[in-house]
């Protein structure tokens, strides 16, 4: 076997390759010595630096597998290896330890003054009594986020004597008891800990999560930390909560802006500032470059991988009769997850009519999948690993064929349960190429899954859709487009907006006599 390694990689990794094939060791080759190098190659390894192009994939005759030590696979086109059958393989969990770690560091560090005193003493002081502290044991912590890092957070605060609640509306209860914490509301967590730690993905819902109303909520004397994304927390907030005394102390490893010299956080005394370490240890890189090596070589050696990107290796023919079928579970998976509860325990997926005869299925489960748990995970989910994620994630995926497809040609019927309720959602390809949801809970409905939806189910007599829509009004939202569905005395107004609703309009627009539902998506 040859295989390229075409960016610095920790040497243990290169030793592993070495056994297993002649590698050739490169590093800042330009675009035209990179498309001569591999060539004959079998294997290539990079970090982010080389940018595998199309041109780079076409011009490799035995390529079977690129690995990427590390996440994020901006720098590979993962299309033109599909098409050429080269899976992709990458190192999703090489810094879990390291950040988790980090996160222990900082929360210590804060109970003990350790930033503070040391500096302290540098200027000739001693302090004791003004760096008086408090001890981790004992004291509870809330963790927000309780995936990959979330979870070796809780696990260490428990060795340490903390009590752990935690807040992660897409984990199950049964993988919070595997691991010993308590999974509670959000607002539960922020009033009842002593410690609070984000280990979130940023996104619309995660943004300034933790704001001046949050931290209001807060204990007093409450410490944050933060070694997820910066933007989560509103620092503005943090910082009134450490000037007015209201929280004990923060900790930032990441900012919204990086790096954050004029960020007025770094003059507070109660604040300790790392400049986005979280990764930054010998083990995590050399964990990113060994676990990329090992995939590679499990690829080399026909063995399943575990963390492979690109699709499930399907007759190229096949794939390309599912194409617009893999679209539209991915769109129906993103919108079922958003209207169903938060808790999802269980999906079933019946493929009914002319789906129900075609080959290669589980793509579309993966792709059904892939859209419910993109939204919510950081980086890395993909047909080939949703599957996988659902399961560890306590969900149970069933799936179904049926030669009867009402009134279309093919039809996909999504059910997912979430603490104890049932959304159905079917979805179909209008001559086969536009994407239509055609039923909504027992509803039939004709709408386009693009933009953002607003969803009320109401009883069905007069005056009811004339209120909502001016409530709608009254805050400005306008109405794009809007389709209703009815059936025994109720009625589903599905409304397509131009602005996403707050909570406190669904909250009014849930009081209006004669509401039975409310639900929002942006798909
Ligand atoms: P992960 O995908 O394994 O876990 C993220 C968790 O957040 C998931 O369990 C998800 O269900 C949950 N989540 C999503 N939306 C949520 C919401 N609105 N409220 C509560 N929970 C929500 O990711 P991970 O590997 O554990 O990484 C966590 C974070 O750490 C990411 O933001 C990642 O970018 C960051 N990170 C930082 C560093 C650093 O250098 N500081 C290094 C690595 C990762």
């Amino acid at each position: 076997m040859r295989i390229l390694v075409s960016d610095q990689l920790h040497p243990a990794a290169i030793e592993l390759l070495e056994e297993t094939g002649e590698v050739e060791f490169r590093t800042g080759m330009s675009n035209e010595e990179l498309i001569e190098a591999i060539r004959d190659k079998d294997a290539l390894l990079v970090r982010s630096a080389t940018k595998v192009t199309r041109e780079v994939i076409e011009a490799a005759e035995n390529l079977k597998v690129i690995g990427r030590a590390g996440i994020g696979v901006d720098n590979i086109d993962l299309e033109a290896a599909t098409e050429r059958g080269i899976v992709v393989v990458n190192a999703p969990g090489a810094s879990t330890t390291t950040v988790s770690e980090l996160t222990l560091g900082l929360m210590l560090a804060l109970a003990r003054n350790i930033t503070r005193a040391d500096s302290s003493l540098r200027k000739g002081r001693w302090e004791k009594k003004n760096l008086l502290g408090v001890e981790l044991r004992g004291k509870t912590l809330g963790v927000i986020g309780t995936g990959r890092i979330g979870s070796a957070v809780i696990e260490k605060a428990k060795a340490m004597g903390m009590r752990v609640i935690g807040y992660d509306p897409y984990v199950s209860e049964k993988a919070a008891r595997n691991l010993g914490f308590e999974l509670t509301g959000l607002e539960e967590v922020i009033r009842n800990s002593d410690f609070i730690s984000l280990h979130v993905p940023l996104t619309d819902q995660t943004y300034h999560m933790i704001g001046r109303e949050e931290i209001a909520m807060m204990k007093d004397g409450a410490f944050i930390v933060n070694c997820s994304r910066g933007g989560t927390i509103d620092e503005e907030a943090l910082l009134e909560g450490l000037e007015s005394g209201k929280l004990g102390g923060a900790a930032l490893d990441v900012f919204e802006k990086e790096p954050p010299f004029d960020n007025p956080l770094l003059k507070n005394e109660r604040f300790i500032g790392t400049p986005h370490l979280g990764a930054s240890t010998e083990e995590a890189q050399r964990s990113a470059s060994t676990i990329a090596a090992e995939e590679v070589i499990k690829v080399l050696n026909n063995q399943p991988a575990t963390n492979v990107v690109n699709m499930p290796r399907v007759l190229p023919e096949v794939l390309e009769g599912l194409k617009g079928y893999i679209q539209l579970g991915e769109l129906l998976g993103r919108l079922t997850g958003q209207l169903s509860q938060e808790r999802l325990s269980a999906v079933s997926i019946t493929y009914c009519g002319g789906l129900a005869q075609a080959e290669g299925l589980e793509v579309l489960t993966s792709s059904v999948l892939k859209g419910y748990l993109s939204p919510i995970l950081t980086g890395g989910v993909n047909l080939m690993n949703a599957g996988v994620i659902a399961k560890n994630r306590g969900i149970s995926v069933t799936e179904g064929r049926r030669d009867e497809a009402e009134k279309y040609q093919d039809l996909i019927i999504l059910n997912a349960m979430a603490d104890g309720e049932e959304v159905e959602v079917k979805a179909t390809l209008l001559g086969g190429e536009e994407p239509r949801i055609v039923g909504i809970i027992g509803y039939e409905v004709d709408i386009t899954p693009e933009g953002k939806f607003f969803i009320v189910e109401h009883d069905d007599r007069p005056g009811m859709i004339g209120q909502i829509t001016t409530e709608l009004g009254k805050h400005d939202i306008n109405i794009d487009a809007m389709h209703v569905g009815r059936r025994e005395g109720s009625q589903l107004m599905v409304t397509s907006v131009d602005k996403e609703l707050k909570e406190d309009i669904l909250e009014k627009i849930r009081n209006i006599k004669g509401v039975k539902k409310v639900m929002t998506a942006v798909v």
